[in-house]
């Protein structure tokens, strides 16, 4: 059994501790331990977090493997500090039966770099009309407890209300990707004044609030929980506001992107830019780090949505929908949570491990606390680093970042899953 001593880390941005790993678990936390037998990561200044989990990744494969793989996107994963993801249904086939998110797990598993956990489709291929197998998935190998259309909208309410009776049995969630799809037909961005003047068909603010309304409602009839992908609004963060104050099961997440990039960069035309749902206005991302802060929304979640070159490098009308997102979205939570003072690292810690893992089904393996008897999952940031963003860098198979030579802060220098190093002075093991 190997041991590594991590020497005066911040464990959560708090006091320097040195923490023990001996095999799989944190066997102790405290100060002036002893090296005897151990790797030695000298970790003054920097801030260890549980590692991280991201509750809205797309692995793309099984189907479209020339944009990521189960093995470069969990790669991409480890890099970003990530020692969990949930893998969204939108392959091809469709995740939609338990054969699929078997071999989504088993893949996982394989790669050693990360734990995969699958989500399965609400309905059978994502069409919206007919409920998958939920139960069998739920009993499948992969346990799957997570279920989405996400990439589309489960639009139907009477399907939606049955996919929330479902999951209700054995306390699963239905991640809603919220898109009204009659009012967003033909959209290429935030529907304003920005896309007015380009032009550009809009995708209003309504067309997602309409439908987080309409499900926690039906979350509240049926009793069940309800997950809302990627906010996007400040309309979006009012309503989930109040179904908390009203005692609804409902969570919410927000992509690192929406907390830092508005549509006034789709004036570049640069496709890079085009995401679904699309980026909005300065008042939206100020309205989304504040609800970020207060616990209207619970986690940041990533949305890592690779694409080759030749599905974005095109005019703007014709390119893809989606950025990557797994090796930047900490450095994009660092500037625009914790150094504008929103958020401390525990706070950070919270909204990027602890709470995906509950929400997900996941905290008895992950989103942990740091202490001894723990599964020996961590992440070690150097928070004082600043660098370039450099896509040709990146882990995974895609380079379609929209923070190609930005400056961002923070790096992660080591991941451990279950006490082995996927990351090892910021480069994988
Ligand atoms: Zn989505």
């Amino acid at each position: 059994m190997s041991k590594t001593l991590i020497r005066g880390a911040k464990v959560l941005g708090g006091e320097a501790q040195d923490v023990l790993i001996d095999g799989e678990t944190i066997s102790e936390v405290g100060t002036g331990l002893s090296a005897d037998g151990a790797t030695v990561v000298e970790a003054a200044g920097q801030v260890l977090l549980p590692g991280l989990v991201d509750l809205h990744t797309h692995l793309r494969e099984p189907g479209r493997e020339d944009s990521e793989t189960v093995l470069t996107g969990t790669r991409a994963a480890a890099s970003g500090g990530y020692t969990a993801v949930f893998a969204m249904a939108n392959t091809f086939p469709v995740a939609d039966t338990a054969g699929v998110v078997e071999q989504v797990y088993r893949l996982g598993k394989e790669s050693g770099y990360c734990d995969v956990q699958p989500i399965g489709a609400v309905t059978i291929g994502l069409e919206g009309k007919k409920l998958s197998e939920l139960g069998a998935m739920h009993e499948s190998a992969a346990r799957v407890t997570v279920f989405s259309d996400d990439g589309k909208c489960v639009d139907d309410a009477v399907i939606m209300r049955r996919a929330l009776e479902y999951v209700k049995a054995f306390g699963g969630v239905i991640a809603q990707h919220a898109q009204e799809p009659r009012l967003t037909e033909g959209a290429q961005m935030n529907e304003g004044i920005v896309s007015a003047e380009l032009g550009l068909g809009g995708w209003p603010a309504v067309a997602e609030e309409s439908i987080i309304a309409r499900d926690v409602l039906l979350a509240e009839h049926v009793g069940s929980r309800v997950h809302i992908c990627h906010l996007s609004t400040a309309g979006s963060v009012e309503i989930v506001r109040w179904a908390k104050s009203r005692g609804i099961d409902v969570t919410a997440e927000v992509t690192p992107h929406h907390l830092l990039l508005t549509d006034e960069l789709v004036r570049s035309y640069n496709p890079v830019y085009k995401v679904n749902p699309p980026l909005r206005t300065e008042r939206d991302v100020m309205a989304l780090r504040e609800a970020l802060a207060d616990g209207t929304i619970d986690i940041v979640a990533t949305d890592h949505a690779p694409h080759p070159h030749e599905d974005k490098d095109c005019e703007w009308a014709a390119a893809a929908m989606g950025m990557v997102g797994l090796e930047t979205a900490l450095s994009v939570v660092q500037q625009t949570m914790v150094e504008t003072g929103l958020l401390d690292w525990a706070g950070v810690a919270e909204r990027m491990s602890f709470a995906p893992a509950r929400i997900g089904g996941l905290s008895h393996l992950h989103g942990r606390p740091v202490s001894a008897g723990e599964p020996a999952n961590l992440t070690l940031v150097d928070t004082s680093y600043r660098g370039v963003v450099d896509p040709a860098g990146f882990a995974s198979r895609s380079r379609n970042t929209p923070y190609e030579g930005r400056e961002l802060p923070g790096r992660v220098t080591h991941t451990f899953l279950r006490g082995r190093t996927t990351v090892v002075d910021g480069k994988l093991a």
